[in-house]
């Protein structure tokens, strides 16, 4: 159902599938590549997990929805947190032309017969969320294989982070696969091995 397209570098872009209809999550990276992929399909929108500049590169480069969570719309547009400055990308979208969809908590996205469920998780930044698609849940900047999003960007919290990741260890049973923004892709049962937050957050609380 998912492609992992640029796991080396920066930050990773995923195509959620179901027959001819498609999602992109975070593209950001190897645009033809992408291009490519999505030829003979129908691209339905563009999901951001939230909206720090490496996540987010190319998303004027198509012609769909892009969906973001409320809470994030600011950061989207504004280079001294979105990392754009820090980072020395240059930011090529705008507000007035990109078609904007707010989502939050509970949201739903239809694919098809399948939905594609918002889960606000912020703590990375104040609208990071995850998308869960069946056992398939994409973490963007909260929770990685090993490791957790930093929390000292702007908008980041540590309090936060612990109910977020709180809720998806709830949500979510042993055999749901994670998709992170960043490195490699792992399951909800390692994390509950390995996971030192989660060790320490989630499973001591
Ligand atoms: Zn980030």
């Amino acid at each position: 159902m998912k492609c992992l397209l640029s796991q080396s570098e920066a930050s990773n872009t995923y195509l959620i599938e179901r027959f001819d209809q498609v999602y992109l999550v975070d593209p950001s990276h190897n645009y033809e590549e992408i291009h490519q992929l999505l030829e003979g399909k129908k691209l339905m929108g563009i999901l951001l997990t939230h909206g720090h500049i490496d996540h987010t590169i190319l998303i004027n480069r198509f012609n769909c929805p892009v969906y973001l969570h409320e809470d994030e719309l600011e950061l989207l547009f504004d280079d001294q947190i979105n990392g754009s400055q820090m980072l020395g990308i240059k930011r090529e979208f705008k507000k007035s032309t990109l078609d904007l969809r707010l989502i939050k908590d509970g949201t739903i996205i239809e694919l098809v017969d399948r939905q594609i469920i918002v889960l606000h998780t912020p703590g990375h930044t104040r609208g990071s969320v995850c998308y869960k698609i069946g056992d398939d849940l994409i973490t963007g900047d909260t929770l990685f294989k090993g490791s957790i999003g930093r929390t000292d960007f702007p908008g980041g919290s540590i309090r936060s982070m612990k109910e977020s990741l709180k809720k998806i260890f709830a949500t979510s049973n042993s055999l749901v696969k994670i998709y992170p923004g960043h490195d490699e892709i792992s399951t909800i049962k390692e994390e509950m091995k390995h996971n030192e937050y989660y060790l320490k957050w989630v499973k001591l609380n």
